[in-house]
């Protein structure tokens, strides 16, 4: 479903992605774990063209979304991405956050858009906030609605970076519980996160990203009982 290939980022003179290579299947949900600076985030951004890769490809399916041709607007329909800041747009309702792509990009009725919008955060638990505006919603509620905004557009893959590291300690779980959810429902994504227990019971690969490269990749229940690489020891001994 995803196919990164040797995909490089510069921002200057500074080389944040070394060649990373990897190769997501349908449905899996990739952890990607590793220090701050290690160019998790960028990798991400890579993945949506929110930054545009130095040298390599990345392919979502059959399209190759590094092509000069690709089309940015279809592609994004493709993958939703969801940040740590919820970047809600303040002035509209919980219901007009989550349908203002598909009216505006996909065109859709009025009332076709509403439909599916009431039922995306009644999938998040938020049928009746509906009409709230974001500040009359708490971080998590935020969060979530975001969530629904992304798979609005019937994403085929997610993108999570750091999605509740924003969060109040007691409003994470509802927002992990969102993405077990779909990650239950066959959701193809890849998170950012420093939520082990998540990383543990969730993931089906993890990703250990260190100084721009990927450093090691295994299951879960190797990655943490057995780690191979010194880099991914010592992170492991510093967050344990
Ligand atoms: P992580 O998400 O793993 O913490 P990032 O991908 O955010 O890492 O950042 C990796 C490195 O790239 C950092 O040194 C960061 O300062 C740098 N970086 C990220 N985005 C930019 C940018 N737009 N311009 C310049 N440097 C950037
Ligand atoms: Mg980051």
């Amino acid at each position: 479903m995803v196919s990164i290939r040797d995909l490089h980022k510069t921002f200057g003179e500074l080389e944040v992605l070394k060649g990373i290579n990897a190769e997501i299947k349908k449905g899996e949900v990739i952890v990607v774990l590793g220090p701050s600076g290690s160019g998790k985030s960028t990798m991400l951004r890579c993945i949506n063209l929110l930054e545009e890769p130095t040298k390599g490809q990345i392919f979502i399916g059959d399209m190759e979304i590094t092509s000069k041709k690709t089309d940015i607007n279809k592609m994004r329909q493709r993958v939703g991405m969801v940040f740590q800041q919820f970047n809600l747009f303040p002035h509209l309702t919980a219901l007009q956050n989550v349908t203002l792509g598909p009216l505006k990009v996909q065109k859709k009725s009025k009332e076709e858009a509403n439909k599916l919008g009431l039922e995306l955060l009644k999938k998040v638990g938020l049928q009746e906030k509906a009409n709230n505006f974001p500040i009359q919603l708490s971080g998590g509620q935020q969060q979530r609605v975001a969530i629904a905004r992304a798979l609005a557009m019937k994403p085929e893959v997610m993108l999570f970076d750091e999605v509740t590291s924003a969060l109040d300690p007691e409003l994470v779980k509802e927002v992990l519980d969102v993405m077990k959810t779909l990650a239950m429902e066959g959701m193809t994504m890849i998170v950012v996160t420093h939520e082990m227990g998540f990383a543990r019971e969730v993931g089906d690969r993890i990703i250990f990203m260190d100084g721009g490269f990927i450093v090691e990749e295994n299951t879960p229940d190797r990655f943490f009982t057995n780690p191979q690489h010194d880099r991914t020891k010592k992170f492991l001994n510093m967050i344990s």
